[in-house]
């Protein structure tokens, strides 16, 4: 899964949100029960230390201590009902103290002496051994008798056997719910992002020479629908450009194409004369030479319009690669021998590929030629042509002057030379390899470089076989 996806980061967002709320409600949840389970326990501890003052200790006069011991035994006593309770005289000394409970939870006898001067009624904390106490004591004086202290306490065991149970509930509870939230927000926002994703296949098919593809529209009312609708009048107004671009560039060229023949027959035409001076027609044949280049870059500007346009159809056809290859370096031998360069191929079994015979021959050309501009006289030009798995692959190799490692990404753009005066020198326009580059594409196959500066490079070129 990305990381760094939106999807991921939503989840996540959502999630974390999710488990800060839980958490925040389950501890407000948690704060507020143990503070009503102790004042409901404080409340209740209050009422039987009441009851025994108002009813019982109230009547000593009458009544006498037994009775009121009596009382207390059957009616709150631990055994009875887990409570402990004290009466304490103003002396110290106990009027009744309770036994330990059956369950063992406290002993009555390690609760420490309170001073039963008059005070105020209030709940207080014992930690005993075996846990805390929660006490209720209230001062309570009987006319003509003196002053006593109503101790009632609970353990508070009870409180805390609930807030464990809660903890429990949402420990199993808050990864199960966090989980699910997780899932289902995963799934949410993978359904409402899929359009996203149909939004990036489909742009990522739309090239240059398929400009006219347009993104699909949700017709949902949405921000996606919004975006999809903008990248389609954007990609309009580029098609457009795009359109007219390549109609310029088509129109120049076709409109340099016959005067600059013209002005090459007649160029050829004086150089014919006999009565030229030498100074004449050394300029008339440095300006037909020019010419010439300009006529080579108005065909290859020509070529370019025509492939951008998809006016240039591709007249496929069954051809073996190897043998096109080796009839090109045929052709090609003489430029290579010129230079003593040695040209040398190695293609031992036909690759037979559905291809426009023309095209390929271009780009072979092309490749060739460039090999054989760029290396030094003596060096030697390596072909090879296989075939691995379903794409056939041409590679040519040099030993030439290699590429900078920082000019490769821009070796196919048009117009660019690595080194422009020397690129003119050989009568480099800087269309060749974009021009290779192009016919692969239609054939929809790639072409790469590689290069050492100084070793020499290597293009190499991989079309699908194709079907028939
Ligand atoms: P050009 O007509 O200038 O050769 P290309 O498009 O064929 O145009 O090549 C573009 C640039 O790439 C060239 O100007 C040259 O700098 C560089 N280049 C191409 N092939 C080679 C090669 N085999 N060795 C060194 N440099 C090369």
């Amino acid at each position: 899964m990305n990381a760094r996806s939106i999807r991921f980061k939503l989840t996540a967002w959502y999630a974390t949100l999710l488990a800060i709320i839980l958490i925040a409600f389950g501890s407000a949840v948690y704060f507020g029960l143990e503070r009503y389970l102790t004042t409901r326990l404080a409340e209740q501890l209050s009422l039987q230390a009441f009851q025994i003052a108002d009813t019982w200790l109230r009547q000593i006069n009458r009544s006498g201590t037994e009775y009121i011991v009596n009382e207390i035994e059957e009616h709150i006593s631990p055994d009875a009902t887990g409570r402990f309770v004290r009466l304490t005289r103003s002396d110290g000394t106990f009027l009744y103290r309770s036994k330990p409970p059956r369950d063992g939870r406290f002993d009555p006898s390690t609760v420490a002496a309170v001073k039963p001067i008059p005070y105020a009624p209030r709940t207080r904390e014992e930690h005993l051994a075996k846990g805390e106490l929660l006490i209720y004591s209230l001062p309570y004086t009987v006319p003509g008798v003196g002053s006593f202290l109503v101790e009632v306490g609970a353990p508070y065991h009870t409180v805390e056997n609930t807030l464990h149970g809660l903890v429990l509930i949402f420990a199993i509870i808050l990864p199960i719910a966090l989980a699910l939230a997780i899932g289902v927000g995963f799934l949410l926002m993978t359904r409402a992002l899929a359009p996203v994703d149909v939004i990036t296949r489909t742009a990522e098919t739309i090239t240059s020479r398929n400009l006219s593809g347009r993104l699909p529209i949700s017709h949902t009312g949405d921000e996606i629908e919004r975006l999809s609708a903008t990248l389609n009048r954007m990609m309009e107004r580029l098609e457009g450009s795009f359109r007219q671009v390549v109609q310029f560039t088509a129109d120049v060229s076709h409109e340099l194409r016959t005067p600059l023949a013209v002005l090459r027959c007649e160029l050829e035409v004086a150089l014919g004369q006999n009565h030229l001076s030498p100074a004449a027609r050394e300029v008339l044949e440095s300006v037909l030479e020019e010419t010439g280049m300009l006529s080579k870059i108005v065909e290859q500007l020509m070529t370019l319009s025509r492939l951008d346009s998809g006016e240039l159809q591709l007249e496929r056809s069954r051809l073996d690669l190897a043998g096109l290859c080796k009839d090109t370096i045929e052709q090609m031998n003489l430029l290579a021998e010129d230079k003593s360069i040695h040209l040398q191929c190695d293609a031992p079994e036909p690759v037979e590929i559905y291809a426009d015979p023309l095209r390929i021959r271009q780009i072979l050309t092309n490749l060739i030629d460039n090999a054989i501009k760029y290396t030094a006289a003596g060096g030697s030009v390596h072909i090879r042509i296989a075939q691995e798995d379903d794409q056939a692959i041409l590679e040519v190799a040099d030993t030439g002057p290699g590429i900078p490692t920082e000019a490769l990404p821009y070796i196919f753009n048009r117009f660019y030379r690595v080194d422009k005066a020397r690129a003119r020198e050989f009568g480099g326009s800087g269309l060749g390899l974009a021009i290779a580059k192009s016919i692969c594409d239609l054939h929809g196959g790639r072409i790469a470089v590689e290069s050492r500066l100084g070793q020499g490079t290597r293009f190499r070129v991989a079309i699908p076989v194709g079907a028939n």
